[in-house]
C-alpha cells in the first residue's frame, strides 16, 4: 500500500513528507494505523547519528488502531488500540528466560540496523528498501510492526497520551519503581527533569516515597516537576546539590537517586548524594567518550548499588496496561506531557523546537492523524 511517511533521507537533514511502499505484515506482524506519535529527543539524535542507516523513517513512540494481522498473530486482532514497544521481546533468548525482557537479544541487531526482527524491511520506494527504524517507524500513517510490539490498551484510552507510554513515560517510571525499586517511606533525588525525570518522579509518587527531591538547572522545569509529585526542588546551578540533599535527609543522604540527564557529573553527584545501602540508577545515555569516576576507596564498606537502567527495565504488557489504566483512573499525569499537537506535514517544527531552550522540553509535541 502507499502511505505518506516523514522520510530522514540524509543524516543531519530536515524530514522530507513523501508517498512511500508499505508491504503486508508476515505472519508474526502486524498492520497499525498510526494514530499518533510524540516526537522524541532520540529522534533527534538519530536524525544527527552518522550510524543510522538512510534513508529511514523515525519515530518510535506511537499508538493506533490495528488494521491487519498477519496469520500466526494471536495476542490482538483488527480494531484493537495499542501503544508500541519498542523492544519486542522473543520470550527465549538468555535474557528473556532471567526476567530481563528489555535486553532480549532478538531486538537489539534490527534496533540498529534498520529492519524488522527477520532482517528485511515491509518499506521502500520505487523498489529501493527504506530502513526501519526502532522497529517502529511511527512517523507515517501506517506502520508493519513485530506482534510484540503491539500491547492492547483499554478502548476508552485516548490515543494522544497513548502515544508516549511506549518510551518516555515507561522509561521514566520504570527506572523508579522497576529499576530502583523505591519502597513507601523513602528519599528519591531525580537529576534532570526532561520528558523521562517527571516519569521517574512519577513513579516514585506512585512507590510512595515521602520526599522527592528534582534537581536541574532550569527553574521552569523545576516548576513542573512539582506538579508531577516532586516535594523539593534543588538548582544545581545556583546550590551545592549534594549538601543541600544532605541537608534534607538528615546527613545521610537519599536512599534512590536517579540520573535522567545523561551529564557525568550529575551522575557522580547522584552516587555522592545517597546514603549506605542505597541505590543509583543511571537512565541518560552519556556521552561514549566520557567516563564515569566513583571513588573505589571505600566502595565496600557503603555497600551502595550503582545500576544502568534500559528502557525502563519495562515488561511492556504489564506496565503499559497499568499506566494506562492509572491515567484512567487519574492517578497518573499523561495530559500535561503532551505540549503541543500537530500534523505530520509540520514535523521539523517539532524537530526545530529541541534547539530553542528557552521552550518547555518536559513533555512532547505530538503528530495527530486524523481520518
Ligand atoms: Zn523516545
Ligand atoms: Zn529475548
Amino acid at each position: 500500500m502507499k502511505i505518506k511517511a516523514a522520510v530522514m533521507t540524509e543524516v543531519g537533514k530536515p524530514l522530507s513528507i513523501q508517498q512511500v511502499e508499505l508491504s503486508e505484515p508476515k505472519s508474526n506482524e502486524v498492520l497499525v494505523k498510526i494514530k499518533a506519535t510524540g516526537v522524541c529527543h532520540s529522534d533527534l539524535n538519530a536524525l544527527h547519528d552518522q550510524t543510522t542507516p538512510t534513508p529511514t523513517i523515525l519515530g518510535h513512540e506511537g499508538s493506533g488502531i490495528v488494521e491487519a494481522v498477519g496469520s500466526n498473530v494471536t495476542r490482538v486482532k483488527v480494531g484493537d488500540k495499542v501503544a508500541l514497544s519498542w523492544v519486542p521481546y522473543c520470550g527465549t533468548c538468555e535474557f528473556c528466560i532471567t526476567g530481563a525482557v528489555h535486553l532480549c537479544e532478538s531486538a537489539f541487531g534490527p534496533m540498529f540496523e534498520g529492519t524488522l526482527l527477520d532482517g528485511t524491511s515491509r518499506l521502500s520506494q520505487d523498489g529501493k528498501q527504506i530502513y526501519h527504524n526502532s522497529l517502529l517507524s511511527t512517523f507515517a500513517e501506517f506502520a508493519v510492526v513485530p506482534e510484540m510490539s503491539c500491547v492492547k490498551l483499554p478502548d476508552e484510552m485516548p490515543l494522544a497520551q497513548a502515544s508516549l507510554i511506549g518510551c518516555g513515560v515507561a522509561t521514566g517510571y520504570g527506572a523508579a519503581v522497576n529499576a530502583a525499586g523505591v519502597t513507601p517511606g523513602s528519599t528519591v533525588a531525580v537529576f534532570g527533569i526532561g520528558g523521562v525525570g517527571v516519569n521517574a518522579i512519577q513513579g516514585a509518587h506512585i512507590a510512595g516515597a515521602s520526599k522527592i527531591i528534582a534537581c536541574d538547572v532550569k527553574p521552569a522545569n523545576l516548576e513542573i516537576a512539582k506538579q508531577f509529585g516532586a516535594t523539593h526542588t534543588i538548582n544545581s546551578a545556583e546550590v551545592d546539590v549534594e549538601a543541600a540533599l544532605k541537608e534534607l535527609t538528615n546527613g545521610l543522604g537519599v536512599h534512590f537517586a536517579i540520573d535522567c540527564s545523561g551529564h557525568t557529573a550529575a551522575a557522580e553527584s547522584a552516587w555522592k548524594s545517597t546514603r549506605k545501602g542505597g541505590t543509583v540508577v543511571l537512565v541518560g545515555a552519556f556521552n561514549p567518550e566520557k567516563t564515569l569516576n566513583i571513588p573505589a576507596g571505600g566502595f565496600h564498606r557503603v555497600g551502595k548499588v550503582l545500576k544502568g537502567s534500559f528502557y525502563g527495565d519495562t515488561q511492556p504488557f504489564r506496565d503499559f496496561p497499568m499506566i494506562a489504566q492509572m491515567y484512567l483512573d487519574g492517578k497518573f499525569k499523561l495530559d500535561e506531557l503532551v505540549l503541543n499537537r500537530i500534523e505530520l506535514n509540520d514535523i521539523n517544527q517539532a524537530f526545530d523546537s529541541f534547539h530553542d531552550c528557552g521552550c518547555i522540553n518536559v513533555g512532547r509535541a505530538v503528530i495527530e492523524f486524523n481520518d
